[in-house]
């Protein structure tokens, strides 16, 4: 039986990863699960799956969780902690899928001790590749992408090498901006900006999409992640979310892959690596096809593309800056405090700002430097908006 863990079980990419688990539980023996605050959901799929630990992050919902498991087995811990304890508890296989920065320390903690880790949150990518890709290492840990662009190049880079590479191409729905006019983008909603057109993924993944500060953060995960020259990266619209990544080489080659518009494929090809396994999703059917269409973004709509670039030159901790100012523009854009548009400015300009006050490259960081990158990042933000 392989022994795994799934954090951030309730929310989008976690309840994903559980659907697939519950095909086949009789191979899985499951360490541990986690959730923040739905208390309900992570004792349902606790009583089901009984992992070995039920953990809530939210300290203050322990008790709830510890009376909805009673009797069941399963020991409920609570707090980050507890969280971080049950990230090192050694697996064959590990989910990371709690967003944003909050999921970078459980990827290292993980990194440490799984022998797979499958990383759905970007964040520690592009906070802190080169702690994660350098504890991976070390303890021979198998990084699997489970993004789903970044998951196709993965399927992609297991046929082909790297050699004679001209391009990689990143695609994109265009979220449910793609055809507004720009004039229009200042005037939209949290509500219309997380209805996203073709996934049905987690609220802030959502409005990143929106922004294209999703996109933005996953050419900074891909330059984590291959070893590519990024220059040689370029986003390509395509509504249809069906060529999920593209690689063309110097002889003018292409390979690409297509997959369902559904996490658990990418989920599923982390999950039972290097074997492929039926997971009953609908295939494709080429028949049933319209047209594929691809286009190159407008970037004077989604700034976010062009941020990503400098990200990518400055290395070091501008993607935890990048990152800390973007998740302060979602948390206040959707607490209405700043407008859609306002969300690029604001962390343009933050960006720049930690452009002006690092000197040379900084290829090599710790933790507690994340960290402090992150706090600075937030608090640059709310001075430049003038909110509290
Ligand atoms: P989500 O909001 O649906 O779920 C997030 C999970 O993290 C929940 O289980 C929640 O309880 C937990 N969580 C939130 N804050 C926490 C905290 N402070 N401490 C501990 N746990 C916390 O998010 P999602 O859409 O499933 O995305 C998860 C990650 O996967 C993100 O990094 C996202 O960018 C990435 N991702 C998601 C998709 C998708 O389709 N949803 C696709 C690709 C990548
Ligand atoms: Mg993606």
């Amino acid at each position: 039986m392989r022994k795994i863990s799934i954090f951030g079980s309730t929310g989008s990419v976690g309840r994903s990863t559980v659907s697939l688990v519950q095909r086949h539980k009789s191979a899985y023996e499951i360490l541990a699960l986690s959730g923040c605050s739905n208390v309900e959901l992570l004792a349902q799929q606790a009583r089901d799956l009984r992992p070995n630990f039920a953990v809530i992050a939210d300290e203050n919902r322990l008790d709830e969780l510890c009376r909805a498991l009673e009797g069941s087995g399963v020991s409920a811990v609570g707090g980050r902690e507890a969280l971080l304890e049950a990230a090192e508890l050694p697996v064959d296989w590990f989910m990371s899928a709690i967003v944003g920065i909050a999921g970078l320390e459980v990827s290292l903690k993980a990194a440490g001790s799984a022998r797979v880790l499958a990383l759905a949150n970007k964040e520690s990518l592009v906070c802190g590749g080169f702690l994660l890709k350098r504890i991976c290492a070390e303890n021979g840990c198998t990084l699997i992408p489970v993004d789903s662009e970044h998951s196709a190049l993965f399927q992609i880079f297991e046929a082909v090498n790297y050699d004679g590479i001209e391009n990689v191409f990143l695609t994109a729905s265009g979220g449910p901006f793609l055809r507004s006019p720009i004039e229009q983008l200042a005037s939209v909603t949290p509500e219309q900006a997380a209805n996203h057109p073709n996934w049905n993924m987690g609220t802030r993944i959502s409005i990143d999409s929106a922004s294209m500060f999703n996109k933005a953060m996953e050419l900074i995960e891909l330059k984590e992640l291959f070893p590519i020259e990024w220059r040689k990266f370029q986003v390509l619209i395509h509504p249809q979310s069906l060529v999920h990544g593209i690689v063309s080489f110097v002889d003018r080659g292409m390979f690409a892959q297509i997959g369902p518009t559904d996490m658990r494929h990418p989920i599923s090809v982390a999950l039972n690596w290097p074997e492929r396994r039926e997971q009953g999703l609908q295939p494709v059917d080429l028949t049933k096809l319209g047209p594929l269409e691809f286009e190159r973004p407008d970037v004077s709509k989604f700034p976010a593309l062009e941020q990503a670039e400098l990200v990518m030159e400055l290395g070091g901790l501008a993607g935890a800056v990048f990152n800390g100012a973007k998740e302060r523009a979602a948390d206040l854009f959707i607490s209405r405090k700043i407008r859609f548009t306002e969300m690029a400015e604001i962390v343009g300009k933050v960006l720049n700002r930690h452009a002006r006050r690092v000197s040379g490259k900084q290829s090599q960081f710790d933790l507690p430097a994340v960290r402090s990158a992150d706090l600075w990042a937030r608090s640059v933000f709310d001075e430049i908006a003038g909110t509290p």
